[in-house]
This record gives C-alpha cells, structure tokens and sequence, in this order.
C-alpha cells in the first residue's frame, strides 16, 4: 500500500523507503535493505501527501528532515527545481 494515497498497488509498482538500523532514510532500489519500511508511488503527489499527513514520519516512526526529503524527491525522480 502507497504510504501517501493508501491505494492497495503491487510491489513492483512502488518504491521502498526504508529506515535502515543505522537511523538512515533512503530509497530502497532493490527492495531487500534491512530495516522499517514504507511503500510509495513513484509520483510527487503521493510524496506531498505522505508527508502533509504525517503518515511518512509515523510509518518509519522518525523524524523527516528537509535535507532527506530532498533526497528523496531526487531519489524518486522529481527534483524540484523551481
Ligand atoms: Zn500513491
């Protein structure tokens, strides 16, 4: 399930973020890293709705600091350049 539009999707159609024990937020490519994951669309959206709910923080049940969400927008392959 997409951590930011709740809809039911296959695996294979979302992207991994997983807070790895070393207290790391990363995308997970292969879906394999150790840790607490959530699964998300690939879709700006669903990453804005993610963390204006909150639901991002709670899921991986830490804190999202700027400088990772930054990361995770260029992760997921939308960099805001605006
Ligand atoms: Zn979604």
């Amino acid at each position: 399930m997409c951590v930011g539009c709740r809809e039911m999707k296959p695996k294979k159609e979302l992207i991994r973020i997983v807070r790895t024990p070393q207290e790391e937020i990363m995308i997970d490519g292969s879906g394999k890293k150790s840790g607490r994951g959530v699964y998300i669309c690939p879709d700006k959206i669903c990453l804005q709705k993610a963390l204006k709910s909150n639901r991002l923080e709670k899921s991986l049940q830490h804190h999202i600091s700027d400088e990772v969400i930054e990361r995770l927008k260029v992760g997921l392959g939308y960099e805001d350049k605006s």
